[in-house]
């Protein structure tokens, strides 16, 4: 029977352990309607506040965020089920991308066309969205926010930020630091409740200008269709499956080592993950030799736990999902190498865990290859060169990231022109930078974050005629 606290109430959880860590209100409809009318309250104060100041309320924000961020990286890792490291990382993370878009504060432009006609002149004003709507996932809570608040604050929107269900805590806390150190409470608030129910019912509202959603592909369509309705501004950042290709005059440790962190971090469950490997034949051998050896140092355990390199899945429904995928790929062909299996041991016994998983040369038609894969398992495949590599890179529905690996300049720069996706990196791991516009080609996307080119995301541009009259 249903009690009050299944109604209103969500109980976070351990991925590590089941243990409950924290208790949530679960809004609805009504919270989602006071949320946008604070918002809008607050739009025009906000607005009207001078550009540099609300880049520096957005700094000492993320400066009082990094003074706690051992704090906020352990609540972090308790709901999330990531290493320690890997949340203070994240938590850093944040601080850098608001203190970015804090530094460009100052830089907003428009534009003026001088003579457009006799006395005639031509203005382009940038005039901020109003009522934003930040929808994040539970993979990366802090960060994927952070992408959003940060350009939508300083140029004058006001956000209402939906964490995931299963991942609010720390975000909660995060709000009310900033709102402690300057940060207005109805430019930035944080609602938590069920996708289906409280995001809904924000991104219908008619208030809201402006929709930035993180998720998967199937749910980012259906945001997408509703926003359409009321003809609201969208970027969606969606799944990937990124190809890494390696080529046979490439620098193979620095590669296996970047195939490792870039499949194994977050437990796999990255959108940037390195999804599917692809090896020149000449190196492939050597290549496996040395990521099955740094495969095997790696440590599966709590979060919470020293020496810990790979925590839980995030939940029994990630878990689910992931061995379906691995199991329905071997049942149809290809190698398993390692992995494939959730460890043994008591101390595994009550979490979400699976051990890092390789399968050599599974199908190309199998899930492994054609699925989006949330979890630590990497399909491996040969190639004969660059050309095959491209072509089966290419041959999937999504286009976030990629990488190529080689010392060939023209391998490499053909590479980056032809893979489809918004981001490649040569000779590289899998980091994002501020600096640079991410976002995902085909399904994986619409519209780009980080960069300059996020703060066009986050702006109406308005053209303005002046003529003057005659003296
Ligand atoms: P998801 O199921 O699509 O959920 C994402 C967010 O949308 C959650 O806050 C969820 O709320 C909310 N939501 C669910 N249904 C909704 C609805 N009908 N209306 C409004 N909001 C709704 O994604 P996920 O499985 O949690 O996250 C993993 C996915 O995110 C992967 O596909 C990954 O590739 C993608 N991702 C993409 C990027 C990128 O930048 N491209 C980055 C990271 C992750 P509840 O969970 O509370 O229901
Ligand atoms: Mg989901």
């Amino acid at each position: 029977m249903a009690t009050a606290v299944d109604i209103d109430v969500t109980i976070v959880r351990n991925p590590a352990s089941g243990e409950e860590v924290g208790r949530v209100p679960r809004g609805g409809a009504a919270d989602a309607a006071e949320a946008v009318a604070r918002a809008q309250d607050g739009f025009p104060g906000w607005w009207d506040t001078p550009a540099a100041k609300r880049g520096a309320i957005v700094r000492a924000g993320a400066e009082a965020v990094l003074a706690q961020r051992d704090e906020l990286a352990l609540q972090l890792t308790l709901e999330q089920g990531k290493p320690l490291r890997e949340a203070r990382i994240e938590i850093t993370r944040f601080v850098h991308t608001l203190e970015h878009y804090a530094g460009l504060a100052k830089n907003l432009r428009g534009a003026y066309v001088p003579n457009l006609d006799v006395r005639t002149h031509g203005l382009v004003l940038k005039r901020p969205l109003g009522v934003v709507v930040a929808i994040v996932p539970w993979n990366f809570p802090t960060t994927l926010l952070g992408n959003k608040l940060g350009p939508a604050l300083v140029c004058g929107n006001v956000v209402v930020a939906k964490p995931a269900e299963t991942t609010p805590l720390t975000t909660l806390r995060i709000a009310e630091i900033m709102g402690e150190h300057g940060l207005p409470e109805d430019v930035f608030q944080v609602v938590t409740g069920k996708g289906s129910v409280l995001g809904e019912a924000l991104v219908t509202d008619p208030r809201v200008a402006k929709v930035a959603f993180t998720g998967s592909t199937p749910v980012g369509k259906h945001v997408a269709e509703l926003a359409a309705r009321g003809v609201k501004r969208v970027t969606l950042e969606l799944g990937g499956s990124d190809p890494m290709i390696v080529l046979d005059d490439s620098d193979v440790d620095a590669a296996v080592s970047a195939a490792s962190v870039g499949r194994f971090f977050n437990c796999g469950q990255a959108c940037l993950a390195v999804k599917r490997l692809y090896l020149h034949e000449q190196i492939a051998d050597q290549f496996v030799e040395k990521l099955l050896e740094k495969v095997r140092k790696l440590r599966v355990g709590a979060g919470t736990a020293e020496g810990t390199t790979i925590g839980p899945l995030h939940s029994e429904e990630q878990r689910t999902t992931l061995e379906d995928q691995v199991d329905s790929t071997l049942e149809r062909g290809g190698e398993l190498l390692a992995g494939g299996r959730r460890p043994d041991g008591e101390e595994y016994a009550s979490g979400w865990f699976y051990e890092p998983t390789l399968i050599l040369e599974p199908s190309h038609d199998s899930k492994l290859a054609m699925e989006e894969v949330f979890g630590p398992a990497l399909p491996i495949w040969r190639i004969g060169g660059l050309e095959e590599g491209i072509a089966r890179a290419n041959a999937s529905e999504f286009g976030l990231g990629s990488s190529i690996w080689t010392r060939d300049l023209t391998a490499a720069t053909l590479a980056a022109e032809k893979l489809e996706a918004g981001y490649t990196w040569i000779n590289s791991a899998q980091i994002i930078y501020d600096e640079l516009p991410f976002g995902g080609f085909g399904e994986s996307g619409v519209g780009k974050e980080h960069g300059n080119e996020a703060l066009d995301y986050y702006q109406e541009s308005k053209a303005v005629v002046v003529k003057q009259s005659p003296r």
